[in-house]
């Protein structure tokens, strides 16, 4: 009587748990920053919001066939990887010898397992090369000259670095130039541009199991000099998944959200704090603040819905989940 009982105890609670996970869900963001509507033409908007209408339903079509999280943030982060309008892959930024270095990361929640990338120069999808290092090699991040022999080792898409060439960032790229060459001079102290540091891809995502993945993926900072590398291809700073915990991606001022270890700061919170992820996120992002820094995070908890927080005037984001329909923002106020 008593072992019936407890099986009937037990197959409630596993039909709970799994009604619970089967709650797939994915949120994306195509970077932080001052992103104000006056400035935004209508057209631009438009095929902006239609790539991350793209991106959700890119990842959220693997959730729904039963596929894993750490498919879904990759086939996310490839679509943005794709659009111009992003900084990471096609129309990432121009680095200050007007070439691009890209940088990403992915991580399981599964088993904590991670990838990632740091100056990479002829892969088309970065992404696609971080999951090759965190399944097919024996490290966690590759960088610069021997990561792009790794890409060609692995057989990877090469594209040349020109492939990656937009008009709107090469004039950012100028202006960027410009105002570091005049800060640099003694005496005139031009501020740098806004468009220094935004755009900066990145996906989250809860699969009907119930085991989370993050992924990130962007080409750095306008006119980054000397092998400079930001947060996005740190497993901890930029990216990071457990299950049971929480997975981020994360967006901003790369510096900043390195000395902060933002996404690992976050799941920590949830993890040892039991906070509830939207005040863990709220709470590192007032920190990443307090150090002078901005932008912004998504977040997957390990059950309920996907939630941002961002300390900037926009952030191109979006989020779908099996029970809700997509929805693309990207002002503060949407
Ligand atoms: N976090 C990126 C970096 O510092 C930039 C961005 O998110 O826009 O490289």
């Amino acid at each position: 009587m008593r072992l019936r009982f407890a099986l009937l105890v037990g197959a409630l609670l596993m039909t709970a748990l799994q009604a619970q996970a089967a709650d797939w869900a994915l949120a994306i963001h195509g970077g932080a920053g001052v992103i104000e509507r006056a400035k935004m033409d209508p057209a631009t908007e438009a095929s902006v919001r239609a790539d991350l209408a793209k991106a959700l339903e890119a990842g959220s079509a693997v959730l729904r066939a039963g596929g894993s999280a750490l498919d879904a943030v990759e086939a996310a982060v490839i679509t943005l990887e794709e659009s111009p309008h992003f900084n990471a892959g096609k129309g990432a930024v121009f680095t200050w010898d007007d070439k691009h270095e890209l940088d990403a990361s992915i991580m399981d929640g599964r088993t904590r397992a991670a990838g990632a990338v740091a100056g990479v120069t002829r892969t088309r999808n970065p992404i696609k090369l971080a999951r090759r290092v965190m399944e097919q090699s024996p490290h966690v991040l590759l960088a610069g000259r021997g990561a792009d022999q790794f890409s060609r080792d692995q057989g990877l898409e090469p594209v040349p670095n020109r492939w990656f060439d937009t008009p709107h960032r090469k004039a950012q790229w100028r202006e960027a130039v410009d105002a570091i060459t005049a800060r640099e001079k003694p005496g005139q102290a031009a501020a740098l541009p806004d468009a220094l540091r935004y755009g900066t891809v990145g996906a989250v995502a809860r699969d009907a199991k119930g085991s989370v993945a993050a992924a990130t993926s962007t080409g750095g900072m306008t006119a980054k000099r000397w092998g400079r590398v930001g947060d996005s291809p740190l497993i901890g700073a930029g990216t990071y998944a457990q299950d049971g915990v929480c997975a981020v991606s994360a967006t901003g001022w790369g510096e900043y959200f390195i000395r902060a270890n933002v996404a690992a700061d976050i799941c920590a919170r949830v993890r040892y704090q039991g906070t509830p992820i939207q005040q863990a996120a709220d709470a590192t992002m007032a920190d990443v603040a307090s150090l002078g820094g901005d932008g912004g995070v998504i977040l997957m908890p390990a059950t309920g819905a996907p939630a941002f927080s961002f300390n900037t005037l926009g952030m191109y984001r979006g989020r779908v989940t099996a029970s809700t329909a997509p929805r693309v923002a990207i002002y503060g106020d949407e």
